[in-house]
């Protein structure tokens, strides 16, 4: 499970203090993408990879961490637009404006991890043509980290892998081609000429969509003679559970419903539920969750119905298997939700007139009530 901490950080610029999430550990299933971006659910977590101070918009992996440069980009007409840009994730301005100040302070490796990391907030929200101008700076910003000696990353040779699936999928295919030949012989690692190999064939068919290390070395066990394709070749959802508790009370159909502590819809009400422990069974899963975010145990769970549309949440492909439990009168009576973990607070709402809800949780609880034959 993610570890969540919240800490108050004094902005070394302007000294207001504000609270900030912190993520302890988080898990991580399937191998990284080609440019490095982390699979689920360390990519939920990038929210905590970066603080941007409410007050005065400092942008910086810790705003208490003083960069003497920063206090006057910080107050540029460039950096305020960028900040307040509406057509990007507010997420991706805060790791562009981070760039920035990385740019002003000649750590161009640093900011070129900035820009790239902007890029994947951008593919995560669906954003394309920002994401494929992120990939651009970053791509540029690069090439001036290697001009002036900075190292991007280790080891030797995977900068040239980063830089090339960087202007591959910006479009620059020739530019890509062109990086490959430039470091092909210079480079002595094998995982990182497979790497490149691959993308060389990826280029040759314009290719410029995402793709993951995992592809690059399934490809090698195929041509080894593998049979079976094992499960790692294909792509995976990550898998959460969500629980509807319906309730009568006061002669109404109540469902009981947490307000989210956390990005994304951070404030918002929504269906109890999280992510799947790996191996974990599905029910167990429904019980924990359940009980961490609201302190209830029902006796009886039933599965009610599978969600996975594309799309129906931000922070990746991710399916829902939706458990129903519908208390007696008197358990409800007796049962104290208590927000705990996840949630912020807890409470017991109309079935037929709920608030506005996370994700796809409207859908979810229409489906409930036609399993109970409530309303509609
Ligand atoms: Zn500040």
């Amino acid at each position: 499970m993610t570890t969540v901490t919240e800490k108050r950080v004094r902005c070394c610029l302007c000294e207001v203090e504000s609270k900030f999430t912190g993520i302890g550990s988080a898990q991580s299933a399937g191998f990284p993408d080609l440019d490095t971006r982390p699979p689920e659910m360390v990519r939920s977590t990038m929210f905590a990879w970066i603080q941007r101070c409410p007050e005065c918009g400092y942008c910086a992996r810790d705003v208490a961490e003083p960069r003497p440069e920063a206090v006057d980009i910080v107050n540029t007409k460039e950096y305020k637009r960028q900040l307040n840009d509406q057509t990007y994730p507010k997420l991706a301005n805060s790791f562009l404006c981070r760039a920035l100040i990385d740019f002003a302070c000649g750590d161009y490796s640093a900011a070129t991890w900035a820009l790239t990391q902007a890029a994947w907030v951008c593919d995560d929200s669906g954003a394309s043509d920002q994401a494929l101008v992120c990939r651009q700076q970053a791509a540029n910003m690069l090439s001036v980290a290697k001009e002036r000696g900075q190292q991007v990353s280790e080891p030797e040779g995977s900068s040239t892998a980063l830089l090339v699936d960087l202007l591959r999928r910006s479009g620059r295919l020739d530019d890509a081609r062109k990086a490959i030949a430039a470091k092909r012989d210079m480079i002595a690692d094998g995982n990182i000429l497979r790497v490149l190999d691959f993308q060389t064939a990826l280029i040759d068919k314009n290719d410029m969509l995402c793709h993951t290390l995992a592809e690059v070395f399934a490809e090698e066990k195929r041509s080894e003679g593998d049979r079976m394709p094992p499960p790692e070749d294909y792509q995976r959802p990550s898998l959460t559970v969500d629980v509807v508790v319906v309730a009568p009370i006061d002669g109404q159909h109540k469902v009981l419903l947490v307000q989210r502590k956390h990005s994304p819809f951070e404030g918002c009400w929504a269906i109890p539920g999280g992510f799947v422990d790996p191996h974990e069974p599905l029910e167990d899963a429904a019980r924990r969750e359940l009980r961490e975010e609201t302190g209830t145990e029902p006796a009886r769970l039933e599965q009610l119905h599978t969600f996975g549309a594309p799309g129906r949440d931000p922070r990746g492909w991710t399916i829902s298997v939706a458990y129903l439990a519908v208390l007696e009168v008197r358990v409800a009576q007796s049962v104290q939700p208590h927000a705990g973990d996840d949630a912020a607070e807890v409470g017991w709402f109309d079935l037929l007139a709920p608030p506005p809800l996370a994700f796809d949780h409207a859908d979810i609880l229409a489906h409930a009530r036609k399993a109970l034959a409530i309303g509609d």
